[in-house]
């Protein structure tokens, strides 16, 4: 049998999407080592210029120490590059997003292909297992119809549709009577799930949690502005993970109208005090040195950030994508600037996390990962901090309670006995 590489670039969604290739993978092998394999799939990345640089390095890295091997582009960059890509022969084929379930005919063509498929189709296939880990992405939707103006994505995923509810329930079912107790909803813009369906995130979250073996349930990113009534009467139930991550993006709302957003800081700081208040910690998005960000605009943002009950943070430097609104804007930030309020705003949150872990470090329920390192493991707890773990028992995948964590710098550490 032939092998195959499976090389994922990006986000969770496309983590999720290789899952989804692999299952539908039949006359293969799956191998490690892309150096042997004789077929690359690159889930590939779009998100930035510097996203397609790192793929194309990685199409160069390949046909230098594996010339041989037949090279498949899938992913957004497909969309974004697949042409060119195509067009000069740097890879063998091209398949789509919605190509995913085609993907065992795909790897078996002997000529060069280009099947790019459409943008409004809606995965159906149920992923029974992770290979190696120990709690489950489950995709819930796809595409975005924000139109934030740094971003691609809605025109290489296209608009906001969602996955059937019975569906998911139906992969999550089996995934949880495979031993699977944590759910992790992705998509482009999970929060946007239920709109073209009559129905929302609230009334799937609610069916999910009857399925037995659930034990939490994370969200992998909400817009302020999805955060309905419905949704925050969950916030008290046992089975929601206590720990929401809210896309932000910023906190000046000069900013956040250049950037085409549709939250605004007086909003989103109500809302953010009020799921704290219910024991949660909160993480965000953040872009920091976007075109137009004055040093008044970053002072007014940072001094808000400061007063916002954030525990983590993804902090990105604007990085340009051409074909988007930002791409052409004046007023662009140097670098070395940008770097220096990247390095602001992630010590503050760093130090913010300290804080709540120093509050928050008795009971942690811990879902621990699967590890090599004999005698220590890891795993997050209910409000997504990570946990060191040191132990004489094999602890892998199994559900500990840390009574009394110790609060480090950067985790918590526990030794657990028994
Ligand atoms: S919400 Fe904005 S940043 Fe997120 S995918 Fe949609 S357009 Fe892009």
């Amino acid at each position: 049998m032939k092998k195959v590489h499976f090389k994922t670039f990006g986000c969770r969604t496309n983590q999720f999407d290789t899952q989804i290739m692999l299952s539908n993978l039949k006359n293969f092998t799956i191998e490690d080592d892309d150096s042997t394999s004789d077929i690359i799939v690159i889930n590939s990345c779009t998100v930035t210029n510097g996203a397609d640089s790192s793929v194309r390095g990685y199409i160069s890295s390949i046909k230098r120490k594996n010339p041989n091997a037949k090279i498949i582009l899938a992913g957004c960059g497909a969309h974004s590059k697949g042409d060119a890509l195509f067009e000069e022969n740097a890879v063998f084929g091209v398949m789509g997003h919605s190509e995913k379930s085609n993907i065992n005919n795909l790897l078996q063509k002997e000529t060069p292909f280009y099947e790019i498929g459409d943008l409004n189709y809606v995965d159906s296939s149920i992923v029974e297992n992770f290979v190696g880990k120990s709690r489950a992405f489950i995709k819930i939707q796809e595409g975005c119809d924000f139109d934030c103006s740094y971003c691609i994505i809605p025109s290489v995923r296209g608009r906001a549709r969602s996955h059937k509810t019975e569906t998911i329930l139906e992969q999550i079912s089996l995934l949880a009577s495979n031993g699977y107790g944590e759910f992790i909803l992705t998509g482009t813009n999970v929060g946007s799930f239920g709109k073209d369906i009559d129905t929302n995130l609230a009334k799937l979250l609610k069916k999910i949690s009857l399925i037995r073996g659930v034990r939490r349930i994370r969200i992998g990113s909400l817009e302020p502005i999805q955060i309905d009534d419905e949704f925050k009467e969950l916030l008290d139930e046992s089975w929601m993970a206590k720990h929401l991550h809210i896309a932000l993006q910023h906190t000046d709302d000069k900013m956040l109208g250049i950037m085409n957003r549709r939250n605004n800081f007086i909003e989103d700081e109500k809302l953010l005090n009020f799921i704290s208040q219910k024991g949660y910690a909160i993480g965000t998005d953040f872009i920091v040195g976007h075109p137009g960000e004055s040093e008044q605009i970053w002072e007014n943002a940072l001094a808000r950030i400061n007063a916002l009950p954030l525990t983590h943070i993804h902090a990105f430097t604007y990085s340009k994508r051409d074909a988007t609104a930002s791409s052409v804007m004046k007023d662009i930030v140097k670098g070395d600037i940008a770097k220096v309020r990247h390095a602001e705003l992630t010590n503050c949150i760093n130090e913010k996390n300290r804080i709540f872990r120093e509050s928050n470090h008795t009971n942690l329920e811990v879902l621990i990962e699967s590890t090599k390192n004999k005698n220590s493991y890891k795993g997050y707890d209910q409000f997504y901090n990570l946990l060191e773990v040191k132990s004489k028992l094999d602890l892998s995948n199994s559900w500990i309670i840390a009574q009394n964590a110790e609060v480090r710098n950067d985790k918590n550490f526990f030794e657990y006995e028994c």
